[in-house]
Formats: C-alpha cells, structure tokens, sequence
C-alpha cells in the first residue's frame, strides 16, 4: 500500500505520523499545509491568496487547492506512491482527486483514519505555537474539520482503516505500519 490518504482533525498528528511512514514506505509526505506555509513564505501569488483564509482557520478554496495537489502528484517522485496529509479537505476536493488520480491511472490504496478526541487535539494544536494555533482559531478549524472533512469518513468507507492515535509517536506509527500490511 504506497497510495494512501492521511485523515483526521487538525492537530491528530498526522503530518508526524506521515514523516515516519514516509521514511518507511519510501513515498513522498504531500501536506497541503507544508505547500501554503512554503508558498507563503516565499511570497508567490499562490502563497498570498492563501494566507487570509489560513490565518482565519478557513480552508483556502478549493479550486485553488486542487490545481496545487494536481501539479504535485504529477512529479516523478509521487510516481509509485505517496501520502496525503491534509487533502482531501472536503467531498468535491476528493471527488476531484478521484478524476485527478483517474487520469494518472492510479488508484487510492487506502485512507488512514487518525481517531483521537478533542482535548488531546487541543493540547497538541496549543503547544506547538503555529501562527494559526490560537484558541479562537483553532475552534474555527476544529468546527471546519466537523462540517466540511469529517464526511469524508463515510464517503470513504470502503477504504477507510481506524488508528487509535493517542499515545506514544512510535506506538501510533507500529499501529499504522501493522494495519497498512494488514490490509495488504
Ligand atoms: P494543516 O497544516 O493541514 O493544518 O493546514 C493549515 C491550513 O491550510 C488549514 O487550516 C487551511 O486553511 C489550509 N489548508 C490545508 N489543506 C487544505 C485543503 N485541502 N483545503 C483547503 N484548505 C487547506
């Protein structure tokens, strides 16, 4: 399994957890929020339409988030695989990636569920001190994930493999890598 697609709240620790799968399974780590935070950061247009709607908790629209993922998952690299942190946000983002992936003749693997309540999302999210973790914003993004990401759990269903992602970073990943070979 190399074509996988990482879900959960923000602050469940899935960008963690994707660095580590990505070292194991060899497949590149693709975070939409790494990609705004780096276009941001050196100033693109892409990075400035962006900012606004990231500093408020809101997702950035998503036309402009897919032509983003879809010239990412054209590099060589995303070739024989590739974890997707942050993306699909919403249904039409991932009705888009099935026409996007569609058209590279690759098929979704699986879609890792990172289950973990609120509290410890909340402590997670306040202490790494990102420019968006404030409380005010971070309960707008946790309302978000609710309204608009957490559908996407049923629109998975078939995919879908649960990890209990409280606890220890290394347990959570040996959880995932099990379940991943697993599901082989
Ligand atoms: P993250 O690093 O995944 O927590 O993302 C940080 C912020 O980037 C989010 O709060 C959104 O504003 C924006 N963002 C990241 N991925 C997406 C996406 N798939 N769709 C829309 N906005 C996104």
């Amino acid at each position: 399994m190399t074509r996988l697609i990482l879900l959960g709240p923000p602050g469940a620790g899935k960008g963690t957890q994707a660095g580590l799968l990505s070292e194991k399974l060899g497949v590149p780590h693709i975070s939409t929020g790494d990609l705004f935070r780096a276009n941001i950061g050196e100033g693109t247009p892409l990075g400035l339409e962006a900012k606004s709607y990231i500093d408020a908790g809101d997702l950035v629209p998503d036309d402009v988030t897919v032509r983003m993922v879809e010239s990412r998952l054209a590099e060589d690299d995303a070739a024989g695989g590739f974890l997707l942190d942050g993306f699909p946000r919403t249904v039409p983002q991932a009705e888009e990636l099935a026409r996007i992936l569609d058209g590279l003749d690759q098929r979704l693997d699986a879609v890792i569920q990172f289950d973990v309540s609120e509290d410890v999302v909340v402590d997670r999210m306040l202490s790494r001190g990102r420019a968006d973790d404030t409380e005010e914003v971070i309960r707008n993004r946790l309302a978000v994930y609710a309204k608009e990401t957490a559908p996407l759990l049923d629109h998975y269903r078939d995919k879908l493999i649960v990890i209990t992602a409280e606890g220890p970073v290394e347990e959570i990943n040996e959880r995932t890598m099990a379940a991943i070979g697993e599901a082989r």
